[in-house]
Parts: C-alpha cells; structure tokens; sequence
C-alpha cells in the first residue's frame, strides 16, 4: 500500500511535493485554501536564480541543486501538464557601482564557483556590450549565466497537473487543525468541521505556517510575514530587448517570455496584507532608471505578495517536532529557486529515510522554541 499524505498548502513548495511525492507512487491530497499559486508563488518573478543574502555558502549550494533538479524535471512537468510556463535561461548581470559593492560580488563569485555556478568577473567595458543602456556608473560586475525565469502562476499550474495526472487529488479547503491518535497525525480538520483522514501531513502553507503551528500545536518557530511588491514594465514602442538581466540594489530586473519586464522587490511593511502602493513603485522605478537610465519604459502592472521570512535564511524542512507524521516545508523569500531541492529532500526522507547531507541544519527541531 503506497503511503498516503496529505499536503496542506498549494503554493510553488506544496505542488512540486504532490508533483514529486506522486511520482514515487505516493498517495497525495493536497489541501488548499484558496486557489493554487494564490499566495506568494503566482506573485514571485519566476527566478531560479542561485542568489545570495548573508548566508553566501550554504545557500549557493543549496540554490546550486535547486537549479539542476529544475533543469532535470522541466521538461517532465511540461510534458505530463502540457503546459507551457514560459521558461529561459537567463544571464543575470551583478552590476557593481562602487568599490565597496565591488568587493562584495567578488567575495559572491568566488562562493558560487565553489558551488560549481557558471560566473565570471566583467569590467565595465564588457557590461557596455551586454546592454548599451547601463548606467556609465557601472565599473564592472559579477556575471551569472546560470539562472532560469518562467512563468511562475502557469508552473505552479503544471506541476499542479502533472501531479494530478500521476494520481494526486487536489481539494480546495481550508485546514483548522491536526487530529492525532496515539502521538500521531491522523487526519486534517477543515474550516467546516469534517475531518480528512490521513496517514501523513506536510504543512506548506508559507508565512501562515508559523501561526498555523502555534495554533494547531503550540509551537514557536522563526517565521515572519514578509511582504514584497513587484513591477511589470512594458517598453516604450521600438524598444530593443534587454541585453541581460541585471541586479542591482537588491532589484531583479528581468524580461519575461511575454516581453515585460519584472523588476522588484521592495519590501512592503503591510506582510500579510501586501497590497501595491505609490511609494514602493516610486522606489523600484528609481532603481530601474539609476542602473539603466537607457531604458524607456512604463509600468505596467504592480503586484504585491507575502513570503514567508526566517531570519537566518535557512528553510525549516522536516518532521516537526511533538507530533509522529507531521512534516513541514517552509522556505525563506526565495522559495521559487528552492521549491526543486526541498521536494527532493523531503520526498527522499519520507519515503525512503534517506537524509540529505544538508537537511540537518533545516531540521525544525533546531528552530523550535517551546513555550
Ligand atoms: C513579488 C515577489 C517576488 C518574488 N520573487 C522570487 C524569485 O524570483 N525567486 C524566488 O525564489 N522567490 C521569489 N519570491 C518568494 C517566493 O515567491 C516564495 O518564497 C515562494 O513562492 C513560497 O512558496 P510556498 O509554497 O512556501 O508559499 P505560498 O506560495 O505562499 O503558498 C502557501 C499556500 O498555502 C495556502 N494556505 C495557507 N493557509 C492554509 C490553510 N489553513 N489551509 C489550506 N491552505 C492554506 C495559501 O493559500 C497559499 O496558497 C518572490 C515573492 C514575491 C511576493
């Protein structure tokens, strides 16, 4: 009998789990409040880009992984879905202005080759043949040749597919709670009072995980709400393509696909409520125009999302701790490039007890602060 599990929260993490899980013969439910890719995935820029915040070396490895699980099973997810989610490889661009951002890139470079990432230092002559609309500001830069964008919304819909036609049933409902029996998990309470058995759950419901748990079991873990607004440009009419992708004051500025341009994102103090306002948008467009004052364009669309934070950037994945058979992924704000690495950790770990060599610092028993 294939183990049956049930996965509550239907963003980027808990679709490629059913996808993934399914795939192993896995019996999947997946619960989902509102719609798949309603919260922070469908908002996300699509980058599987292996970038780095404070934590530079475990999370070049990580991200590094994450990537070449992406390019192994794209072409699987798009072939069973029939979906196309509008993927690229992508060349991002780490634009340095000064001395000090300089430094920095190099210390990243020398992180991410380690990783086995494809970067090369570019001075500033060679940025002007990237993208002829760069700032002159620009005295070199980290190039990155390894990144991937897509569609975020229509992947989360493929892999929602894909793991619907590998058997995963995929209800809309929204958890209460965890019936137990025993020391064990074994079943989900929904918002209308009836209980779905279960023999396993895997909680990925992103920044509302962390009052989820203390609700549902008393438990304290790191994660914050964390709002972020992003911009879709459109250029102005005989505009040539972007170059390359550039990063550049903690904005992405990527062309999607269908032509737009993404560039974001700022945080938004509202979290949970994130909605766009005037000032972020004032602020991306002013990052835009500093770093490419060539670039005619208007915006198009603002869109705001909220991610789950966890302050050390390291994702909480695995058995949560007081409860047998309850499991838990929750990953920082770059969950999009993560969602491939922490579904083949957890699938490997729940089917077939092997443990990564990296999940042990991810372990939610590290984090947990019992009241
Ligand atoms: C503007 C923006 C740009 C971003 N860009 C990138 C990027 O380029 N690259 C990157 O790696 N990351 C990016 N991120 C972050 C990334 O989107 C998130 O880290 C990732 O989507 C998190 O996925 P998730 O599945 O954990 O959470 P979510 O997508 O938030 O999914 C959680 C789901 O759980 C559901 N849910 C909640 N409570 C319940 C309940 N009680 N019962 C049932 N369902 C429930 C919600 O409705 C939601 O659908 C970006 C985020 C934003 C907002």
């Amino acid at each position: 009998m294939s183990q049956q599990i049930t996965i509550i929260g239907g963003g980027v993490i808990g679709c490629f789990l059913a996808y993934r899980l399914s795939l192993e013969g896995a019996s999947i439910t997946l619960l989902e409040k509102d719609s798949q890719g309603a919260g922070a995935s469908g908002a996300s820029a699509g980058n599987v880009q292996p970038v780095t915040g404070d934590n530079i070396a475990f999370e070049c490895k990580l991200g590094a992984e994450s990537l070449a699980l992406y390019r192994k099973y794209l072409p699987l997810i798009k072939a069973e879905s029939g979906i196309d989610f509008r993927e690229q490889d992508t060349r991002y661009l780490y634009a340095a202005t000064t001395e000090n951002e300089e430094r920095e890139l190099r210390d990243m470079l020398s992180h991410m080759r380690s990783a086995g990432l494809r970067v090369e230092w570019v001075d500033s002559k060679a940025v002007k043949g990237l993208d002829p609309r760069l700032s002159p500001d620009v005295i070199g830069g980290m190039l990155h040749q390894d990144c991937m964008q897509m569609d975020p919304q229509l992947f989360v819909d493929a892999l929602a597919l894909a793991a619907q036609r590998k058997g995963a049933k995929f209800v809309i409902g929204e958890a209460q709670g965890l019936e137990s029996s025993g020391g064990r998990v074994s079943g989900v309470t929904l918002a209308d009072g009836t209980v779905l058995p279960t023999e396993s759950v895997i909680v990925t419901t992103g920044p509302w995980s962390g009052q989820l748990l203390k609700d549902w079991l008393d438990i304290t873990l790191p994660i914050e709400p964390c709002g972020l607004q992003k911009l879709h440009l459109k250029l102005k009419t005989g505009g040539a393509p972007l170059g390359c992708a550039v990063r550049w004051g903690g904005v992405n500025i990527v062309q999607r696909v269908d032509g737009l341009i993404h560039a974001g994102s700022k945080r938004d103090p509202n979290a949970f409520e994130a909605t766009p306002n005037d000032e972020s948008r004032d602020w991306l467009l002013q990052q835009v125009r500093s770093i490419l004052p060539g670039l005619e364009m208007e915006v198009a669309e603002a869109r705001a999302g909220c991610a789950a934070l966890i302050p050390d950037r390291v994702p909480l994945l695995g058995p949560i701790p007081g409860i047998d058979g309850a499991h838990m992924a929750v990953p920082s704000t770059d969950g999009f490039l993560l969602a491939a690495v922490l579904a083949q950790m957890l699938t490997t770990s729940i089917l077939k007890g092997e443990q990564h060599p990296m999940l042990e610092q991810m372990l939610p028993a590290r984090a947990v602060l019992r009241r």
